[in-house]
């Protein structure tokens, strides 16, 4: 048989789904991700003013793109607004920003406030910067907003980040909390969403590769990254490692909290639980009265 029949009776090889496909999947996915989470918490409505704050990195530049996008098609009217603080950081690429929210012809505005001199002066040498710093971004930002009217401050954490700071809480702060994807400021002047809250990073590293984000770097103020959350990300990437889908699990048990099988009173009304009457309950110095270890001679001896 001629060489050239052969290679046509072979089977043929399955084709590898072209990159281009799995861009476009990737892309379906982030918006269906991101629209969901908008839906499930309540992010935007009708007639808000989103105000997005871009740092520079890949995943403010992936919420903004997704944003836009939903907007074109949100069944609400809402208005974006990048906004960028540029902190003074030397070496920061100050055209970088603009350029590109130009191009897209977004409105957005640069603020400018030197807190990288308060931080340097403030912060021991050799002491991480990053707590200060986001402190005091968060001050500017929120300032920022109450000035100019936005209802929304979107901010770009994604599920990794989340469950980072749920393990620094537990291992460090002693609480289960994290960053919820919508929250109200301590002084309820603000509302803060995290349109990303339910996007692996990885899937955000990729679609930012493909489009190709002029992405400034996050190392300019030179500051070490904080060691807490590096040995929470190790631990995290080694659990993926060893148990695939791990961290969705983990993920996923944030949106089932059960308050009546955990032990926080304050959470779940345990002392009323399945009461014989109404009668009040003794508190726990009337229990301990009339404990003599607690209360007798020898209290607190050993
Ligand atoms: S890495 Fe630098 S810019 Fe980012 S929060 Fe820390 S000190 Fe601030």
């Amino acid at each position: 048989m001629h060489p050239a029949m052969t290679l046509l009776l072979q089977d043929p090889v399955p084709r590898k789904p072209s990159q281009e496909r799995e861009r476009h999947k990737l892309a379906k996915r982030l918006r269906r991700q991101v629209g969901q989470a908008i839906a499930d918490f309540g992010m935007i409505e009708e007639g808000d003013r989103v105000m997005v704050c871009l740092s520079g990195g890949k995943d403010s530049y992936t919420m903004l793109d997704l944003l836009l996008h939903l907007q074109k098609k949100a069944p609400v009217r809402f208005e974006l607004v990048a906004v960028n603080l540029d902190q003074k950081q030397p070496g920061f690429p100050e055209h970088v920003l603009p350029d590109y929210l130009r191009s897209l012809g977004v409105p957005f505005t640069i603020i400018e406030q030197d807190t990288y001199s308060v931080v340097k002066r403030v912060v021991p040498e050799g002491k991480t910067l990053c707590s200060l710093c986001s402190r005091l971004r968060r001050g500017a930002l929120y300032q920022h907003a109450k000035d100019h009217g936005f209802t929304k401050i979107a901010l770009g954490h994604h599920r990794d980040d989340v469950l980072a700071t749920f393990f620094m809480n537990l291992f460090f702060h002693a609480k289960l909390a994290t960053m919820p994807p919508k929250l109200l400021s301590d002084d309820g002047a603000h509302v803060v969403i995290r349109p990303l809250a339910t996007v692996r990073e990885a899937d955000i590293r990729d679609y930012a590769d493909w489009k190709q984000y002029p992405i400034i770097p996050c190392t300019l103020c030179g500051s070490q990254e904080n060691l807490q959350r590096k040995q929470v990300a190790r631990m995290m990437a080694a659990w993926e490692k060893d148990y695939p889908g791990r961290t969705e699990t983990i993920a996923r048990a944030l949106s089932d909290v059960r308050p009546s099988q955990l032990a926080d009173p304050s959470a779940f009304d345990f002392a009323n639980l399945g009461r014989l009457t109404a009668a009040p309950l003794p508190d726990a110095h009337a229990w301990l009265a009339g404990d003599a270890e607690n209360n007798g001679p020898d209290a607190g001896h050993v």
